[in-house]
Formats: C-alpha cells, sequence, structure tokens
C-alpha cells in the first residue's frame, strides 16, 4: 500500500558556481526543498538596456530550472528606487526621484513580461523597507561595527569586519580607497561607507534616531533580504560587477549584524554584456535600450540571444547580427517543434486510428535527450550545452518526420518532451506568440489568412490531413508561419517579409 505522506518529493541535485568558495558546488538548501534566492535588482533612475536582460533572463532560468527540479524558490529582487543617481536624473528632469523610478520601473517590468520573465515572487522597493533599514542600522551601531557621524550620516567601520574582501579576493589595504579618492573627513577610516545619509533639507528623508535621512547604498539589500528570506539563505545572485563593493558589503553588513554566517550559501556572478569589448552601462553611455529593442525584434530572439554562451562569461553584442544569429538558430529548433505541435493537434481531432507505432530505439532517444538537457543545466545551468543538446533532438525528429507517416498522439508526446522540458526553463519557444508590432502585417493581408485557415479547418473537419498539411505549407511557403494552440490556429509573419 502506498505510504501518505506530506512530504514534497526530494528535489534532483543540482550544481552551481560559488564565486567564495571559488568552484562549482552542490546545492544544499537548509530546509530542503525551500531555497531562498535573492538577486540585486534594477536601479530605475533610467531606462533599463540590454545588459539588464542579460543578467535577469538568465536568473529566471536559474530559478524556473530549480523550480522544474523540485526546488520550492522563492525569488526576491530589489529595487533601488532612490539613491543618488535618481535624485540627480529627477533634478534634471524636474519631477520627483518617485516619479522617476516608478516609470522606469514600470517599463522594466513590462519588458520583462515581453521575455517571458516570471519567476521572481517578490520585487521589494527600497523606500518600503526604511523601519527595517534603521532597525538593521540600530543592531549595528550597537554592536560597535556602525558609527554615526556628527552631520546626520551613519558608517560602517570595514576595519570591525575582518572577513571584508574575501569574496572579491582582496585584502583590506587593496580595497582602501586610492589617495586621488577625496575622504569624507568625519570618516573614520578611508574604506568606511554611509549607510544612513543624513542632514540634506533638499531630499527626501525619513525620521530617525540620527536625525532625518534617507537609507545610503548596500543596507537596503540586507534588510530586505534578513526580513523576507532570513539571515540565511541559498543563493545570492547579481552582476560580476557588483561583486566588489556592494556584496562585500552586503556580507559585512548582514553577518554584522545578525551574528550568523554565511549569509548566503552560493555566490552567482552573470558576466557582462559587452558591446565592441566594452561593458554595456548607462554611467558609460554605450547603452541598447531593452525597451527599444522589444519594439524592434520579435522576443523570443533577444531572449535566445541574451542566453548565448555561458552565463558567468561576457557576451558580445554585436548589434542586428545578433540577433540575426538567434533568429537562426531559433528556426532550426521551430522547424521539428512547430511540425510535431502541429501532428500533435492533428491526431487529437483524427483520433487513434492506424498510425505509425514509435520505435523503442525513439522511446528511449526521447528519454535520453531529457535527461541530457537536465543534466546540461543541472551543472552550473549550461544553457549552451542544454541548447545543443534540443538542437540535437530536432535533427533526431526531422529524420524520424521525413517518411511522412504520422504517429500516434501518445508518442507524438514523447517526440514533443525533450523539447517542452527544456523550455521550461528556456522559455524562448514560448514566446513565439509574441509578434513585434512591426511585424504585424496590413489587415487586407490578414484577411486573406483568416480566409485560407478556414479551408484548413474544414479540410481537418472532413479528415482530409493531406489538404489541411498542403494549405499550411503553402502559407509557409508564402511566409507565414502557422501554430496551432489549444484556442485554435494562430499565425505569425516570417522574418524579412
Ligand atoms: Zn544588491
Amino acid at each position: 500500500m502506498a505510504q501518505v505522506t506530506d512530504r514534497p518529493p526530494a528535489p534532483r541535485p543540482v550544481r552551481i558556481h560559488d564565486t567564495l568558495r571559488g568552484g562549482v558546488v552542490p546545492l544544499v538548501p537548509r530546509v530542503s526543498p525551500r531555497v531562498g534566492m535573492f538577486v540585486c535588482g534594477l536601479t530605475p533612475y533610467k531606462p533599463s538596456h540590454l545588459g539588464h536582460g542579460r543578467t535577469f533572463v538568465f536568473f529566471d532560468v536559474a530559478a524556473r530550472f530549480l523550480r522544474q527540479q523540485g526546488y520550492r524558490v522563492f525569488y526576491l529582487q530589489n529595487v533601488t528606487d532612490l539613491d543618488d543617481k535618481t535624485l540627480a536624473q529627477a533634478r534634471e528632469e524636474r519631477t520627483s526621484y518617485f516619479d522617476v523610478s516608478e516609470r522606469n520601473f514600470s517599463e522594466y517590468v513590462r519588458d520583462m513580461e515581453r521575455l517571458g520573465v516570471r519567476s521572481v515572487n517578490l520585487y521589494a522597493r527600497c523606500t518600503d523597507y526604511v523601519p527595517e533599514i534603521l532597525a538593521q542600522i540600530q543592531e549595528l551601531v550597537t554592536k560597535g561595527l556602525a558609527y554615526p557621524g556628527p552631520t546626520g550620516d551613519v558608517y560602517y567601520e570595514v576595519g570591525r569586519f575582518p572577513a571584508f574582501g574575501a569574496l572579491s579576493r582582496q585584502r583590506m589595504e587593496e580595497v582602501r580607497p586610492g589617495a586621488r579618492v577625496e575622504v569624507d573627513p568625519h570618516k573614520r577610516a578611508p574604506e568606511d561607507f554611509v549607510i544612513w545619509k543624513g542632514g540634506n533639507p533638499d531630499e527626501p528623508a525619513w525620521p530617525s534616531p540620527y536625525g532625518p535621512g534617507r537609507p545610503g547604498w548596500h543596507i537596503e539589500d540586507t534588510a530586505i533580504t534578513v526580513s523576507v528570506l532570513g539571515a540565511r539563505y541559498e543563493i545570492h545572485g547579481g552582476g560580476a560587477e557588483l561583486k566588489f563593493p556592494h556584496h562585500e558589503a552586503e556580507i559585512a553588513l548582514a553577518e554584522g549584524a545578525t551574528g550568523l554566517t554565511p549569509l548566503a550559501q552560493i555566490w552567482m556572478h552573470a558576466g557582462l554584456l559587452n558591446m565592441r569589448g566594452e561593458k554595456m552601462s548607462k554611467s558609460l553611455g554605450n547603452v541598447v535600450g531593452l525597451g527599444e529593442t522589444l519594439r524592434e525584434q520579435p522576443a523570443d530572439r533577444v531572449r535566445f540571444f541574451l542566453l548565448s554562451g555561458l552565463y558567468r562569461s561576457p557576451l558580445e553584442f554585436a548589434g542586428e547580427e545578433s540577433f540575426a544569429e538567434a533568429g537562426r538558430g531559433l528556426e532550426r529548433l521551430r522547424v521539428p517543434y512547430d511540425r510535431l505541435r502541429v501532428l500533435r493537434a492533428d491526431a487529437e481531432n483524427a483520433g487513434a486510428d492506424h498510425r505509425r507505432a514509435l520505435g523503442t530505439s525513439s522511446q528511449e532517444a526521447s528519454g535520453r535527450a531529457v535527461e541530457a538537457i537536465r543534466g546540461a543545466l543541472a551543472e552550473d545551468f549550461n544553457v549552451r550545452q542544454a541548447v545543443a543538446e534540443m538542437f540535437a533532438w530536432g535533427r533526431e525528429v526531422n529524420g524520424l518526420l521525413q517518411g511522412g507517416e504520422s504517429f500516434t498522439a501518445g508518442d507524438l508526446d514523447l517526440l514533443l518532451e525533450p523539447f517542452r522540458f527544456a523550455d521550461e526553463s528556456l522559455g524562448f519557444l514560448e514566446l513565439s506568440e509574441q509578434v513585434a508590432p512591426s511585424f504585424a502585417p496590413p489587415p487586407e493581408i490578414s484577411a486573406l489568412v483568416d480566409l485560407a485557415l478556414k479551408a484548413r479547418e474544414s479540410a481537418r473537419r472532413r479528415g482530409d490531413f493531406g489538404e489541411a498539411d498542403r494549405i499550411r505549407e503553402e502559407l509557409s511557403s508564402a511566409g507565414f508561419r502557422l501554430e496551432d494552440t489549444p484556442q485554435g490556429p494562430r499565425w505569425k509573419r516570417k522574418e524579412g517579409r
């Protein structure tokens, strides 16, 4: 008799590169299968760019895959809705910091939705956590790790936290700002950093024991994570450029305040997106806007491009050519995938008649392909390898379908499984129905395609699948890609038409 249990099944093993330990380590949740995952989010003082897209699309894949493997992931992202840059931008636009950050943040959320990023459980704004931030500052002051200065600022005393520098592998002498940097005379040491900024009457301010002020950098992340995920959690992620000083500061603040270590079991860092060999960044000014890219390119291509390469390495963006190459890669997957889906929809309508049975070797091959994709993603999220396995499976499917024979719905599901399994995490095939506005055809063409679709539907209803397929092929050679969805057939124009 099956045993009744309320315990979820054990999650599958996953290994991840940890920057702090400098190697790939197994993920071992403190309370399995729960995984707390925090990723440093956006400072929405300007619209987001393609570099943000790379970081956040990658962590979306990481969260989705962990969930797929049976982990119960709580994915938290902060939003730095107030800082020096936001205030400067608001002054420039003659508006409020709130207007600047809310506008850019909503645009970011829209872009993320279009890119299929749907794994974040909570976007936590800095200014919603001021009480938590002040409580953590109080804790640090009480423990002698932070001290208030005479002008309403509160500083973290880096020298009191000996492990500072471990993540970026630097010694204390190396993290000290150079002689060129003008040092605040109220600091006890030049490397100390401000965790509460007081004293400026022109800036938004909250009351505090140190006088009115606002949160400094670094501390919002630790106040938010400790209050939402607890003093210790499994995964901390962010762009590689945040390793120092930001992530060092997070460790010093959180471990200093709570006395519990390690703050995060695994520190993940995503590589930069480069353009002509240089980091894409708002401060360098060589940015390609995310919103503007998504108005010009189909979202599936953008997602596919952002996921190319290995997440820890830099990725070079070569403009239009990068998306064209992504389009070619996607097409290689779509041909077998869409073909299977059409056959699958037809099999549903036709019922199980005299159809060819899939051989045992193909059934086994489908299982092997799923395991190969799983294996690639379970070893530090090797998306490149997973996509290579999808290509290999696509070639196998193309070969099988060449004979023009039909398969049962169950067999077609088996053939679809490697694509479906991979896409549950990678998520670019599911974006197929999104069409960039510039690809939308004029209404008279839409009317003609709809007419052809009606003819195809009636052919299918009569059981004339040869005719239905022929109409589909003709539409395809005229430049229209057809997809059968549970809501009925949909179509879109192929690229360049
Ligand atoms: Zn952060």
